[in-house]
């Protein structure tokens, strides 16, 4: 009779999906099924795979870096618009030779070449506080990141206001 029911047990297959499946299998071990799981995480890729879809240029609400193609300097910033957008402004900024655009002082000034190729998404922040809090903290952490000149000291200010008013 025992034996019988053992027979009975059912086999599932699921993919692997790390915390999810040992609850799965948690449930499923006092209901007599068992359990095999994928090695090859297909669900994981799948849902990957959706996010990919937006390029992360396209992504709204995040912090960014534009390196200089002749030095070490790194720019370091937030938006809440995408990073595809933030780009045309400096290189518009750049363009027109913007004394106000840390990356443009940074191009007049030494000669040097913006290196827009190597732009890239840092990370994908899209609560405002959390974006400029860990601008501040990507720019204070790293020597390299001097934030071009004159924008330096304009966004750490920045940024170090902003960290007060949200204590206070
Ligand atoms: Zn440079």
């Amino acid at each position: 009779m025992n034996s019988n029911k053992e027979n009975e047990s059912k086999l599932l297959v699921l993919p692997y999906i790390k915390g999810i499946s040992e609850k799965i299998e948690r449930i499923c071990s006092p209901l007599n099924i068992k359990l095999i799981f994928h090695s090859s995480t297909t669900l994981r890729k799948l849902l990957v795979h959706v996010k990919q879809a937006t390029p992360m240029e396209k992504k709204k609400g995040v912090v960014y870096s534009i390196p200089c193609m002749n030095c070490n300097s790194v720019y370091v910033g937030e938006t809440g618009r995408n990073l595809e957008k933030q780009l045309k402004e400096h290189q518009y900024a750049v363009n027109r030779m913007d004394n106000e655009n840390g990356i443009s002082v940074h191009a007049w000034k030494k000669s040097h070449r913006v290196n827009w190729d190597e732009s890239r998404v840092l990370k994908m922040i899209p609560n405002y506080f959390h974006r400029r809090l860990t601008e501040a903290l990507i720019i204070q952490s790293s020597n390299t990141t001097s934030n071009l000149d004159k924008a330096s000291s304009s966004t750490l200010r920045r940024l170090r206001s902003c960290k007060n008013s949200s204590v206070n």
